[in-house]
C-alpha cells in the first residue's frame, strides 16, 4: 500500500504533536551539550507549520513538504533550523506533483532530504549530530525494501536504526555545533538533533505501519 497524501499530512500533524511532548525533554539534552533551545525551535517551527497547513493540504506532497522546510528556515534559528529546513525542502524538491510515494519514492525523498543536511551541514557519521540518526535509518530501510518486505515493515526498519543510532550518539565526542565546543565533554551526551530525527522517523512508521 503507498502512503497517500492524506497519510503525509497526518504523519507531520503526528510530528507536531510529538515534538510538542517532548519539548522539555529535547531541550534538557540540548542544555547538557548546547543552549537549551532545541525542544523549543522544533515545537515553535511545527507550530508554525500546523498554522499554515490548510493552505496546502489539499496540494501535492512536494509542496506540502516544501512549505515545512521553508516554513522551519523562517522560524527556526541556530543550527536545527536550516537544517530541518533543507531536509523538508528536498524531500520535497523529490515529491513534487505527487499525491502518493511508494517505498522506492519514500526512499528517495529520504535520502536527498539526508543528503541536503549533508550538503549544508558537512557532518560525517559519527560527529553526534542528526546524521547518526538519519544515515542509519536510511540504509536500513533500503534494505528492507530490497529484501521484499512490506512498506508497514521496512518502516519499523527505519524507526529502529533511528533509535539505535540516536543511542549511539551518547558515547560520542560532537564534531560539528554547538556541542562540538565542549571537545570530550560532549561526550556521555545523548545528541538533541538525533533525538528529534528519530521522533520525526519514529511518527512516519507509526502512522503508516499496518
Ligand atoms: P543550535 O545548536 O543552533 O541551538 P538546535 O539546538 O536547534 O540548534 O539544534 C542542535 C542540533 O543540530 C544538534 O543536536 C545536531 O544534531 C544538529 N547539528 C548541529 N550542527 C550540525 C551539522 N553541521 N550537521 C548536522 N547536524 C547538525
Ligand atoms: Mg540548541
Ligand atoms: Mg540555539
Amino acid at each position: 500500500m503507498p502512503v497517500m497524501r492524506d497519510d503525509v499530512v497526518a504523519w507531520l500533524e503526528r510530528c507536531a504533536a510529538v515534538l510538542e511532548e517532548n519539548r522539555d525533554y529535547l531541550t534538557q539534552l540540548d542544555a547538557a551539550i548546547g543552549d537549551a533551545d532545541h525542544g523549543a525551535n522544533m515545537d515553535r517551527g511545527f507550530k508554525a507549520f500546523m498554522a499554515k497547513l490548510p493552505s496546502v493540504a489539499d496540494k501535492d506532497i512536494g509542496t506540502i513538504l516544501k512549505t515545512l522546510g521553508m516554513t522551519l528556515v523562517a522560524t527556526v534559528g541556530g543550527a536545527g533550523g536550516p537544517l530541518y529546513g533543507t531536509f523538508f525542502l528536498q524531500m520535497g524538491v523529490k515529491t513534487a506533483n505527487k499525491l502518493m510515494l511508494t517505498p522506492e519514492d519514500w526512499a528517495e525523498a529520504l535520502e536527498a532530504g539526508i543528503n541536503g543536511v549533508i550538503a549544508r551541514g558537512q557532518a560525517r557519521p559519527g560527529d553526534k549530530t542528526m546524521v547518526d540518526a538519519l544515515l542509519p535509518a536510511l540504509e536500513a530501510f533500503k534494505e528492507a525494501i530490497r529484501n521484499s518486505d512490506s512498506f508497514g515493515k521496512a518502516l519499523q526498519r527505519m524507526a529502529e536504526a533511528a533509535e539505535q543510532g540516536m543511542k549511539a550518539t551518547i558515547p560520542m565526542v560532537a564534531r560539528k555545533g554547538r556541542a562540538s565546543y565542549l571537545g570530550e565533554r560532549s561526550a556521555g551526551h545523548q545528541d538533541p538533533g538525533a533525538t528529534s530525527s528519530y521522533l520525526i522517523l519514529k511518527a512516519a512508521a507509526d502512522t503508516w505501519g499496518h
